[in-house]
């Protein structure tokens, strides 16, 4: 069994409590058998290229040139990037560009 770090654990939000029965979707309490739903995890958060949040679903627009993998060449700036989706990691912009998907850092896009 995997120790988790303490940092991570959650505890009863009726006692503090953190003795706690893992249910599947949802928390028990050792100490006071409250159950509770897990937490969602946390947004990520991913500021584009003026440092405004960015949120699954936005448009944005390239702010430089990109060169990409492939034979492709390069995304221009200006591409427009639709319904983007964020994803963890040093690339957390996943989108599409002609069909092709793919990812970019945040600071070379910019909501649009
Ligand atoms: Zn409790």
């Amino acid at each position: 069994m995997e120790a988790l770090p303490s940092t991570d654990m959650p505890a009863c939000p009726i006692c503090t409590m953190t003795d706690l029965l893992d249910g599947g979707g949802y928390h028990e309490c050792a100490t006071c058998g409250h159950e509770w739903d897990k937490a969602q995890p946390d947004e990520l958060t991913v500021l584009d290229a003026n440092g405004k949040q960015l949120s699954n679903g936005d448009n944005v627009t390239l702010v430089k040139d990109l060169k990409i993998n492939g034979k492709s060449g390069r995304l221009k700036a200006g591409t427009k990037i639709k319904s983007i989706r964020l994803v963890d990691g040093d690339h957390p912009i996943d989108g599409k560009v002609d069909g092709r998907s793919m990812l970019i850092k945040a600071e070379f896009v910019k909501f649009a």
